[in-house]
């Protein structure tokens, strides 16, 4: 086998690059709080709902659609 998967699920410590049990909330060798994966996707979320967010709102009294000449009679 040339991949690892239990390195995909083991918990990386951000401080000082030690790897946690997945289950670990804390660094065992430093003890620095490791991010969970429930939080990271649950922040991940936010910020992407934040960044979704216009900053500013359009242009008033600007167009929605494109006004299309209709035919007359149509
Ligand atoms: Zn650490």
């Amino acid at each position: 086998m040339c991949f690892r998967p239990a390195e995909m699920s083991m918990n990386v410590c951000a401080a000082c690059g030690a790897s946690n049990k997945p289950i670990a909330t804390e660094c065992a060798a430093c003890g620095a709080p490791l991010k969970m994966k429930t939080t990271d996707f649950d922040a991940d979320q936010a910020s992407l709902d934040a960044a979704a967010r216009p900053a500013a709102p359009a242009a008033p009294g600007a167009p929605k659609a494109p006004a299309a000449p209709k035919a007359p009679g149509a």
